[in-house]
Formats: structure tokens, sequence, C-alpha cells
């Protein structure tokens, strides 16, 4: 007698990424998880399957992508902004924020986010100021967010709104840039910024606004094949996100998506039963506990050992001093939770790495076994951009796993090398972390880029801009991973940072049946392809969430 089972995959080109060219002819799944892996005969004969769905032989099917480090609630903020996104100049920024500004009634707040002056051509890479936002508009306050969320600026009546004036000195963790008279031009950085976001209304605060953006979200996060948010919250740009919202969705049924919900601030993760964990159907749940080190390279804010080469002034904002930073990490270790520390400069790695070292001596002092520790899930370190020597030794020696994001480099490769010199060769070294031994994850920090997989692949092997395939050869070449290795940062890897390897990640028996098909075969094809490759279809727990068709 035939076993009954809900759906049965065939194909030819069916990757079940447990390691390198693996494939199976046959996946069949029952009740959300994978109950069958292997040939097409035995499939046939042990099976009558409710539903059986074909992959072309020009497609493949992988395991579902996921994002190991993004901000969901704030991406959704965003869309109600005005998005700066992909303007070639400033002129078109500021046209943008002056059509807005005619919609909008005298004296309301104007947002503006993702705005990345780096890739304007009319500007040399200079920030603008308030004198630049006020020909947008006067009458109304304007405040823009970089795409990296490290730099605001304000124009001249938000910052009165602000009650920031002649002499205005932020003081530790931020600065606020001034002119030679001693009034700010409106360029915030790091800490500084954050009245701003005391001071703005949220229009996400209205429930029903907050759950027809979430939704519609989501619904796109599906089409681009991903199964799999790790959200997190950031308190210094209020950022929150809360499990609730989502559950409350997946309760409707409008959660197509696993999200893993991490704070940065002290919370009580629920202990799940071995039944809970097992569901398929159980998607939402408490993550990480987010640290801050320092801040982004892009706004000359990540903390660094020497100063950066083209502004010898500066060497960046470390947000927390070392102590603090210590106790945190512990602190949070103490209470049963995963400390997720972001860290770009090499000093903000230096002071995550000792933090970490700090945590697990104190472990030990208090009594904590090697069995416990080994026991505990890693320590996540986002970002992870510049290393030396010395810490690539050091960390190699701890349990951490390196939240990386592939796509950064696509727009980063052409001004790293100025704005830190020799040492842009101690950066982006994904190929030296995997042969080293380290688990990469691939993540978007969106909102500051998408969270589609494609451009952060095409990162992480070709290492050039998608834009114009320069450099040729790719930036620090002998960097470049394999399309393989960079679909597993997307994939299988990411459920390591959360101790769910045995859940998902790849297509096993077992596991959940989290899977997506796409038009064509990456793995076979120039890797400049992946750019053009199409979601066919994305399953969560076995069930079609979306459909090209
Ligand atoms: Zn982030």
């Amino acid at each position: 007698m035939k076993t009954s089972i809900d759906k049965l995959f065939l194909g030819k080109n069916i990757y079940t990424m447990v390691a390198e060219d693996d494939k199976v002819e046959a996946i069949g799944v029952k009740d959300g998880k994978i109950v069958f892996a292997g040939a097409k005969a035995e499939a046939e004969e042990k099976f009558e399957a409710a539903e059986v769905i074909e992959v072309a032989d020009d497609q493949i099917m992988l395991p579902g992508f996921g994002d190991s480090h993004l901000h969901f609630y704030a991406y959704c903020q965003t869309l109600t902004t005005v998005d700066l996104a992909g303007c070639k100049t400033k002129a078109e920024a500021l046209k943008r924020l002056a059509d807005k500004a005619k919609e909008t009634p005298e004296g309301m707040w104007i947002k503006g986010s993702n705005f990345d002056q780096s890739k304007w051509t009319d500007c040399e890479d200079q920030i603008p100021t308030r004198h630049d936002l006020d020909q947008a508009s006067d009458k109304h306050p304007i405040v823009i967010k970089r795409c990296c969320l490290h730099t605001l600026v304000a124009n001249t009546m938000a910052l009165e709104k602000a009650g920031i004036g002649k002499g205005y000195v932020f003081g530790v963790g931020g600065t606020a840039e001034l002119e030679e008279d001693g009034t700010p031009n409106g360029i915030m950085r790091e800490q500084a910024s954050k009245v701003y976001d005391e001071l703005i209304p949220d229009p996400l605060t209205d429930p029903a606004v907050k759950k027809d953006l979430m939704v519609k979200a989501l619904k796109d996060v599906s089409s681009k094949g991903v199964t799999m948010l790790h959200t997190y919250a950031a308190e210094i740009w209020k950022y929150t996100e809360d499990f609730d919202d989502y559950q409350a969705l997946d309760d409707e049924g409008l959660l197509p998506v696993r999200m893993t919900i991490c704070l940065d601030e002290m919370f009580d993760k629920p202990e799940l039963t071995a039944e809970q964990l097992a569901d398929p159907e159980r998607k939402v749940q408490m993550g990480t506990f987010k640290i801050f080190t320092d801040g982004s390279l892009g706004s000359r804010s990540a903390a660094l050992m020497e100063p950066y080469s083209d502004d010898p002034s500066t060497c960046g904002i470390m947000v927390i001093a070392q102590d603090d930073l210590n106790e945190k990490t512990w602190k949070a270790y103490e209470h049963g939770l995963q400390p997720a520390t972001h860290c770009i400069g090499d000093a903000g790695m230096e002071a995550a790495i000792q933090a970490i070292e700090y945590t697990l001596a104190k472990a030990r002092e208090s009594g904590m076994s090697e069995e416990e520790i080994a026991g505990r899930l890693p320590f996540r370190l986002i970002h992870a951009q510049m290393v030396n020597e010395d810490q690539i030794a050091r960390l190699k020696k701890l349990p951490v796993i390196l939240d990386i994001q592939p796509v950064f480099l696509n727009t980063d490769l052409h001004w790293v090398e100025e704005r830190i010199g020799e040492r842009a060769k101690m950066s982006y070294l994904w190929r030296r972390y995997i042969d080293e031994g380290f688990i990469l994850t691939g993540g978007s920090d969106c909102p500051v880029e998408g969270y589609d997989p494609r451009p952060g692949i095409y990162g992480a092997v070709l290492r050039q801009d998608p834009a114009d395939g320069k450099p040729e050869g790719g930036w620090l070449p002998d960097q470049k991973v394999s399309m393989y290795e960079a679909v597993c940062m997307y994939t299988k890897n990411i459920p390591y940072a959360n101790g769910e390897q045995d859940r998902m990640g790849t297509l096993e028996v077992g596991k959940f049946a989290d899977m997506v098909i796409l038009d064509r075969n990456i793995f076979t094809r120039p890797a400049e392809d992946v750019l053009n490759m199409q979601v066919e279809k994305t399953y969560l727990a076995g069930k079609e969430v979306y459909s090209a068709k």
C-alpha cells in the first residue's frame, strides 16, 4: 500500500544544498515537512501524492532564501517616506522632496530616506546641508536619512523645531556639524540624529496603516523567494519590532515568512518545547539581543584604530564605552540571550571581540560548564567588515557567526580604498573567512539595501558593481566565493545562526518544506545571470505562498 502525502515535487534539478551539486529527483511533503528526498522511481512506488508538481528541466528547486539581518519594521516605515534611493544627482533628490512638499500642508514634516550622495554625480560625494534642503522647501521641516541610517540631514526649519541653534554641541556618541559661525549645517551623525526620531510622528502607530504596509511588504518578500527573516529593532532610531505584530498576522493567515524578532533591550526569551520547535506552522520566534559598537564606513562613523585615510581628523565613532559593552554583552548572555553585535570598523570589531572574550571568561568564573557554553547559540557579529590578523586568530577561538552583507560591496568598492587606504585589503574578506572555517550568513540590512537576495549573491561571487560590471575581474578578486558558497550564505547557513539547522536550510527528510523554484539554473549559467533569475514559486511549510503566474 502506498503512503498518502500532500505534495510530490519531481525534477532534474532539485538541489538539496546538503553539499555542492547534491541533487535529488523527488521531494515528498506531508504536514509541512519533507518526508522524502531521493529517486523518482522510489518516490512513485512509495507514495500517493494529492498533488504532483513538476520542476521543469530549465528550472531549479532550492531551499527558501533568507535574510540574516534586516530592519523590517523600519523598512515598512520608509514606505511612507520620500524614497531617495536611485537618485543620480542631488538635484533629483531635492526635486523629489520639493514635489512632496507641494502636496503636503505647510509646516508638516517631510521625511526622506535612503539618500546616498556617493552615487550623485553633481556633488563630489559631499553630504547635502540644510541650505540644500531649504531649496526643496523652507515652509516644511525636512529631514533626510542616509541609506546607512547613520547620518541625517535637517533643513533650517527642522533644526529650529528641534531647538538646535548656534553653538550646539551634541556630546558623546554623536556629532552635529557646525558652520564657521557655529550654526549647525544640518548634518547630524549617530546619536545626534535621535532627536528627530522622537519628534516626528511615526505613521505606523496607526494599526491599520501598519498592518496594510506589513502585509504588502511581506508579500513582496515572498515574491523574492525569501522564507526566513531575522529582523532587528534599533532603539537608537526608534525602530521597534513587536513579536505580537507578526503573530497577529500569522493568526490571520497573512504571514508567508518565518520571522525571528531581535531586540536591543533586555527581554525574556520564551523556552520552547520540543513539540513547538518541531512545528512547521510556528513562524514567529524571539531571536538575538542586539548591541551596537560603531557606525558605518559610508558615514565615516565606523570606529577605526587609525584615522580615516580621506579624513585624518576622525577615527569614527564608538557609540558605547568598552566597559559598558562588556557588561551589556555579559548581562544578555547571563540572561540566556544570544548577543548580536554590530561592528564595522576594525576598532568596532576589536571592541566586540573583547566583549565576547570578557563574557566567556565571566561565564566560566560564574561556574558555567564547558558543555553549557558549547550548548549556547553562537555570538553573532553583524557586518564584520574590517579585521586584522590578530583579530582573525582570536575570532577563530570563539563561537561566532558572521552576519555579512555582500550587497554592500556592490557600491562600497567605489570608495572604500580612498576611505581606509591600505586597510581595504583586510576588509570584505569573505573567501578568507570561509577558508578560516567561519560560517557566513547573507543579509541586506534593509532598508539600507533591498532584501532581494540576487544582488547580494552577485556581490559575493563577482565583487563588481552590477551597474557596470566594474572593476573587471572583481574587487580583491582572490576574495570571491563560489556560487554554491554564496547560495549557502542565503540559505542553509542562516539557520545555524539561530540553532535551527536541524529544521530548515536544506531539502532533507524531517526539515520544514520551505522551498523555492527558480526559472534558471544559477549553478550552471554565467554568474552575472543571477541578477536575471526569477522566482517561479515560493513554498512555506509545503504551502504555496507565491506564484509568478
Ligand atoms: Zn542593521
